[in-house]
């Protein structure tokens, strides 16, 4: 008989194997992978836990809709668990891997078409596999003016998997759930639903009316394990006729709540027409200087430090990257309205520096953040604010401290879109260190709690870090969130403990 080096929970080997063997029969044996060596690809853990945590059982990838049918319809013979991945390149909060170890990786990157772009609605329709590489291309390919929106991983992710993860890019589309529209979904119980207007047979408004009749349902399959999404309505931006990107830079550490207050009121009226990062110069300087280069003392990095190597490149301690977009005309009156605003705050603008991501244009620039230390070792730490200066300097400060005592470097990138600011903290560590390991998960561990004792949520985590997130959202909620569970995935298989919520005990 074959051997596993994981097997799913409450799976005995014998039942495992024969599992494993229906998978073979459903995609063909080239695409089941249950080796040490095989899963390798799937398995880079960059969190701050030890690789055994996390260690799926096995990888398979559908190449179809009715194959990956099949397939849920053994794993729920079997009680088999599959965490399915659209590209699985979500860095930092888990890469492809399980939030529990002995699931099987179900890998949707074969299902790769283009279903459908519209240049006349500016929408278009996916499956899990396409990448924003892939749909760029296609955009170029024939001709069609439209922009997308691009996560940090930009190149590399899909559409789908960042969408679900609500992630976020820098252009005016920068809430990617924000601007998807229509869902189909695989529930755990093998229903196939579409939401919205997608069960209207013969519609052409799938992608063009989200909330479509009754509860509007597509949230609840974001950052969920309820279903798996099969195909996403996707709104695309019309290249706008002209856009002009800047660099706001307040001089002083305390700038931050001015920084804050002045941005606001630009954003909610819609002058500035992207999220903006605003950054420190330490994480400015991830894209210049490896760590070694600039600070070789004990604990977090020092202010001086940072001063030593941004200083001489002009980069003040806060910046502020946003792009106006429009007619000329428009663009020209708003860089006369937001240079009056920046410089009322003390802040100095540049205009027409190159920012990729804000323009329509794949890089990878956000993870050379990665080569600060080298070996892997990221962990997003992702709080909430209400948008006032007051909370985000305090939520700065806290977090600041807590590293501080740690001996982790403090990186802040914040972005603006709603009533709320992303102020998104990236923990950067030596993985290969097993004590610089266990400073960053203690960090990531205290800064949550403390920051939910202070009233403050957190936009997205990390496996091994979402059954604490979740438990500090509330106990309702996450009851709730279990109640549909069992409703729509009743044997309990799909992506166990994402998001915190586990199947209730005794699953039929
Ligand atoms: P990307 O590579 O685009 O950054 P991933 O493919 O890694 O994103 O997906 C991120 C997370 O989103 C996964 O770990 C999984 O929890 C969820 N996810 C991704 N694709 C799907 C899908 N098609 N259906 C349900 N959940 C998904």
């Amino acid at each position: 008989m074959e051997r596993f080096a994981v097997l799913p929970p409450g799976v005995s080997a014998g039942e495992f194997a024969r599992a494993v063997a229906e998978f073979r029969a459903c995609v063909g044996a080239g695409h089941v992978y249950v080796t040490p060596e095989q899963l390798v690809p799937w398995t880079q853990v960059m969190l701050p836990f030890e690789d055994e945590a996390f260690a799926p059982a096995g990888v398979v990838s559908p190449a179809s809709v009715e194959e990956l049918q099949r397939l849920l319809a053994v794993c729920n013979r079997y009680r088999v668990p599959v965490w399915p991945v659209s590209t699985g390149r979500n860095f930092g909060y888990g890469s492809a891997l399980p939030a529990t170890r002995g699931q099987v990786i179900l890998d949707l990157k074969r299902l790769n078409r283009i279903l459908e772009v519209d240049p006349v609605l500016c929408t278009a329709l996916v499956e899990p596999g396409v990448t924003y590489q892939q749909l760029h291309d296609y955009l170029r390919e024939h001709n069609i003016p439209l922009w997308l929106d691009f996560p940090a991983p930009g190149p590399l992710a899909s559409p789908m998997g960042n969408t679900l993860e609500r992630g976020g890019g820098q252009t005016p589309y920068g809430d990617h759930f924000g601007n998807c529209c229509g869902m189909e979904v695989l529930l755990g119980d093998g229903t196939l639903l579409r939401t919205g207007l997608g069960g209207i047979a013969g519609t052409r408004s799938w992608q063009a009316y989200k909330y479509g009749f009754g509860p509007y349902l597509d949230g609840i399959f974001t950052q969920s394990n309820f279903g798996i999404v099969t195909k996403l309505g996707l709104w695309l931006m019309p290249a706008p006729p002209a856009h002009l990107t800047f660099l706001a830079m307040w001089p002083d550490r305390e700038a931050v709540a001015r920084a804050v207050e002045t941005i606001r009121p630009l954003r909610y009226d819609g002058t500035i027409g992207n999220f903006g990062v605003l950054v420190n110069d330490a994480l400015l300087m991830t894209s210049f200087h490896r760590r070694a280069e600039v600070y070789t003392g004990t604990g977090a990095i020092s202010d001086a430090a940072v001063r030593a190597v941004a200083a001489p490149r002009g980069i003040e301690p806060w910046c502020y990257l946003f792009s106006l977009y429009g007619r000329p005309e428009l663009i020209e009156l708003n860089t006369r309205i937001v240079t009056t605003a920046f410089e009322a705050s003390g802040a100095r603008l540049i205009a027409g520096v190159h920012d990729p991501m804000s323009i329509n244009e794949l890089t990878l620039q956000a993870f050379s953040l990665l080569n600060w230390i080298g070996s892997g070792g990221l962990a997003w730490f992702a709080p909430v604010a209400p948008c006032t200066g007051a909370d985000v300097a305090k939520q700065n400060r806290l977090a600041r401290a807590i590293m501080d005592a740690h001996g982790m470097d403090f990186f802040s990138g914040a972005t603006f879109n709603g009533r709320e600011v992303l102020n998104v903290m990236p923990l950067v560590f030596n993985r290969d260190d097993a004590d610089e390991r266990r400073r960053a998960r203690a960090c990531f561990e205290e800064l949550l709690t403390r920051f939910a004792a202070e009233g403050y949520g957190f936009y997205r985590t990390g496996i091994g870090f979402m059954d604490r997130v979740a438990e500090l959202h509330g106990a309702t909620l996450l009851d709730v969130n279990r109640r549909i569970k069992r409703a729509l995935d009743p044997n309990g298989i799909l992506a166990p403990g994402k998001s915190g919520i586990h199947p209730l005990p005794g699953r039929t």
